[in-house]
């Protein structure tokens, strides 16, 4: 089996209901359950201007699928949550689900890089995953609250907002 993190964000049509519906059907995937999952986080969007905010999550699943397969069947819940297939990056999108961890493993193919090569720099998907696994670190032993702290010092996450939000209904 592997534990894999990922990252789930929606800022198009009912968010929350969006990541309810990714995180239920993230469970009914073939040979995957769902063992964590954090509570939803407001976020300003990065990288599009004017674009609505959006609601993020993150959650550890338990997977006998490999990384490729696992990415397949969440570029199918991402359909079955209304988006569009082959859209432009950096659009809004009803549910987007990243792998950020994939147990140890480093993967560089054109369909799949893991770890997720842009997550250090991204509070909203670093401070769901630390809510779900406070002692997380990257493969390469780095803890990710050191990662956050640092990046706060340097001050490399200027202009994002991300606010934790404690009613999930
Ligand atoms: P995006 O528009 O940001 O959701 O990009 C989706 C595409 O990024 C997918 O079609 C994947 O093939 C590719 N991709 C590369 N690495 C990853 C990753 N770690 N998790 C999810 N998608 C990935």
């Amino acid at each position: 089996m592997n534990i894999a993190y990922l990252s789930l964000g929606s800022n198009l049509g009912g968010r929350a209901e969006n990541l309810r519906l990714g995180l239920r059907l993230l469970n009914e995937v073939e040979k995957t359950r769902v063992e964590r999952a954090s509570t939803f986080h407001r976020a300003s969007p990065v990288g599009m201007e004017n674009a609505r905010e959006f609601l993020n999550a993150a959650a550890r699943v338990n997977t006998a699928l490999d990384a490729p397969a696992l990415l397949a069947a969440l570029k199918n819940i991402e359909r079955a949550a209304g988006r569009a297939d082959g859209g432009a990056k950096w659009t809004p999108r009803t549910l987007d689900i990243d792998i950020i961890f994939f147990g140890a493993e480093r993967l560089n193919t054109p369909s799949l890089t893991v770890p997720h090569p842009r997550y250090a720099e991204r509070l909203f998907v670093l401070l769901p995953l630390l809510e779900i696994e406070p002692e997380l670190a990257d493969p390469d032993g780095t803890p990710l609250a050191r990662i956050v702290d640092e990046g706060k010092l340097e001050n490399r996450f200027a202009g994002q907002m991300v606010e934790k939000i404690e009613d999930k209904a």
